[in-house]
């Protein structure tokens, strides 16, 4: 597809031609009018927010060649591959390339027809490339994954660092910095390190509206696991473990148990990891089991669900990783199931640090725990945890919304039960000790303690003991409990003691009754497969991956989830109605139209199906 020279594009008309999108997600106008104007520019959106396209589409408008920074090949190959499927000339340059690849790059910057190239900081660097830029019309500098260049962020990379220079170097031209990252001491550190001035700050909600999440304590995770898998058939998930022995046994176990599942660890070697990867990527493994080495520079926009088991160090660490789902918009579940044991591992690890460190780390490990043992809106506390507003007081979209957590009725009496539970047992008793007592367990330890003979021994005998242990967990995160010492005893705090003489209020939540997969159905999902028909859904799926095979990439760059969703929801069996459905732009009208009406046609009358559902638009 030629470019259009004579007049520029507006920047929708740019969003219509080449991606098929009607209108722009929150920030994007501003964040592609500020590469525009020339006005340098820091761009914070959350994961799946859609940075790209903010320099995607000014560099298709703007005369010339914009530079994108990337910090991993699999990241530029598949931006790349994606631009050449929408009909958008873009290259990357990086070290896995043969002598004539990189010739045939540099061919089509000279001749003036390439619009992005793709390139890791060292490379762009060096003189050689850095001159030759100086030659061209280079429209803009797009610093993607920006973060990377301050020492403050989680993926510190050195490399970053030298592109101090493009400020120098390149004094006219528009340099741009794109993260998803939480922190102010990171966003500052950005731009100083990059030299920006007076840039544009635009910071997105942090608020992902499609996630459901969901908080659960750990007990049988297998069954936990395959629960979650099982509600998901044939779609893609991450099971994110603690440890490299965790995620070996578990993706063991499911792939034992029949379904697709691959380890991912720093562990493997190098060949064993891109395969797992590449696999999970074009759809060939419906899971990943991984260590939170998984993850950066994975684009794939329809996983469907993220499972941690066990808890991160950090909220900063889960919203990241949890970001991974649902990148296309389209509902994800996120499955936290976390442990006690979890938060004393990472106490035990965060003991080498630092003093400064170590008090930052602890600070961020008790975010993290309030968190698994709050009661209030998921979506709400973790808004609020990096700052913003949480605009309503519910979400409908997490477990404490869905009310899939019932708040207890009687939660004094029942946390004057636990603590003086605690009190009994002259605070020298872990958690898991404590519950037993209160349910009443004939254990041998408490015989021979002599606990069967206290007087609150069994007081919460009609409870399930995992409830009671949830409780405990509930009132140390509200702390009126507190774990002392190396044996982690319970202890009762000040504030505990104002609870046990009824000066103070406290709120417990039990795990309600397990609802069905159906009814845990969310209303983001109700909206999203609303009028879909699943059964030509699956078929265009399996012709979306054969496309995908044809032209050696994932499927997700064919067609994303929501395209395919609304393609089996409108049905239309012309080419003038395919090129109306969301995500479909002119190149792949071209490409992919004829096959796809074709099948929803056969499918259509096979089914005597209604098609072509479009109003006069
Ligand atoms: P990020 O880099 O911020 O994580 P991406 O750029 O990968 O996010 O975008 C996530 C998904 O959203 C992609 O599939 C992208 O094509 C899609 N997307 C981006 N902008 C829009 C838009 N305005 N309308 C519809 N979909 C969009």
């Amino acid at each position: 597809m030629s470019m259009p020279a004579a007049r520029t594009p507006t920047l929708p008309q740019v969003l219509k031609e080449y991606w098929g999108y009607d209108a722009f997600r929150p920030l994007q106008e501003e964040a592609m009018r500020a590469v525009l104007e020339h006005r340098d520019s820091i761009v914070v959106l959350p994961t799946g927010g859609g940075k790209s396209i903010c320099f995607q589409a000014p560099a298709v408008a703007m005369p010339g060649l914009a530079v994108v920074v990337s910090p991993l090949i699999s990241l530029m190959k598949d931006q790349v591959d994606a631009l050449t499927e929408c009909g958008i000339p873009a290259a990357c340059v990086n070290s896995s390339m043969s002598q004539s690849e990189r010739l045939k790059v540099t061919e089509s910057i000279r001749s003036g027809t390439l619009k992005l190239l793709y390139v890791a900081p060292e490379r762009l660097c060096n003189d050689r490339m850095l001159s030759f830029l100086e030659s061209l019309k280079v429209s803009f500098f797009a610093i993607d994954e920006a973060h990377c260049i301050s020492a403050w962020g989680h993926d510190f990379r050195p490399e970053y660092r030298m592109l101090q220079q493009l400020r120098t170097r390149f004094p006219g031209v528009g340099v741009h910095a794109y993260t998803a990252t939480a922190t102010e001491q990171v966003r500052q550190d950005i731009s100083d390190q990059l030299g920006l001035r007076d840039p544009k700050w635009l910071i997105g909600s942090f608020d992902r509206p499609n996630l459901v999440y969901r908080v659960q304590r750990r007990n049988d995770l297998r069954k936990q696991v395959r629960a979650v898998v099982d509600a998901h058939p044939q779609e893609a998930g991450v099971v994110y473990c603690i440890s490299r022995r965790e995620v070996d046994e578990l993706a063991e176990y499911l792939s034992q148990a029949g379904y697709k599942a691959r380890p991912y660890h720093a562990g493997l070697s190098d060949a064993d990891r891109v395969r797992h990867q590449d696999e999970f990527l074009n759809d060939q493994t419906q899971i990943i089991v991984a260590t939170v080495a998984f993850g950066m520079g994975i684009d794939k926009s329809n996983v469907r669900y993220v499972i941690h088991t066990g808890a991160p160090k950090s909220l900063e660490h889960y919203q990241q990783e949890t970001g991974r789902a649902g990148r296309d918009g389209l509902e994800a579940e996120c499955w936290l199931l976390w442990s006690s044991a979890n938060f004393i591992t990472w106490r035990k690890m965060q003991e080498e640090l630092p003093a400064e460190a170590k008090t930052l780390a602890l600070e961020s490990l008790k975010g993290m725990e309030r968190f698994c043992t709050g009661v209030s809106c998921r979506h709400k506390e973790l808004v609020e945890h990096f700052g913003q507003t949480y605009p309503s007081e519910s979400c409908n979209a997490c477990d404490v919304c869905l009310d899939q957590l019932d708040l207890v009725t009687d939660p004094l009496v029942i946390g004057q039960k636990i603590l003086s539970c605690v009190v009994r047992v002259k605070e020298s008793f872990g958690a898991d000790y404590v519950a037993q007592v209160l349910v009443g367990s004939k254990d041998a330890r408490i015989l021979d303690n002599g606990h069967d003979e206290l007087s609150t021994y069994g007081l919460l005998k009609e409870e399930p003991k995992e409830a009671v242990r949830d409780w405990i967990e509930q009132l140390g995160s509200q702390s009126f409990l507190e774990r002392v010492g190396e044996y982690n005893t319970l202890r009762v705090t000040p504030e505990g003691w104002k609870l046990l003489k009824g000066q103070m209020t406290v709120r417990l939540l039990k795990p309600s009754k397990r609802k069905s997969t159906r009814e845990r159905s969310t209303k983001v999902e109700a909206a999203t497969w609303d009028g879909v028909d699943r059964e030509l859904f699956d078929v265009l799926r399996g012709l979306r991956r054969a496309l995908a095979e044809e032209h050696s990439v994932p499927p997700f760059i064919i067609f994303a989830d929501t395209t395919l969703r609304d393609l089996a929801r409108r049905r239309p069996t012309s080419l003038g109605n395919f090129r109306k459905v969301h995500g479909i732009g002119e190149k792949k009208t071209a490409d992919f139209g004829a096959r796809f009406t074709d099948a929803i046609r056969q499918h259509c009358q096979a089914n005597t199906l209604e098609a072509d559902l479009f109003s006069d638009e």
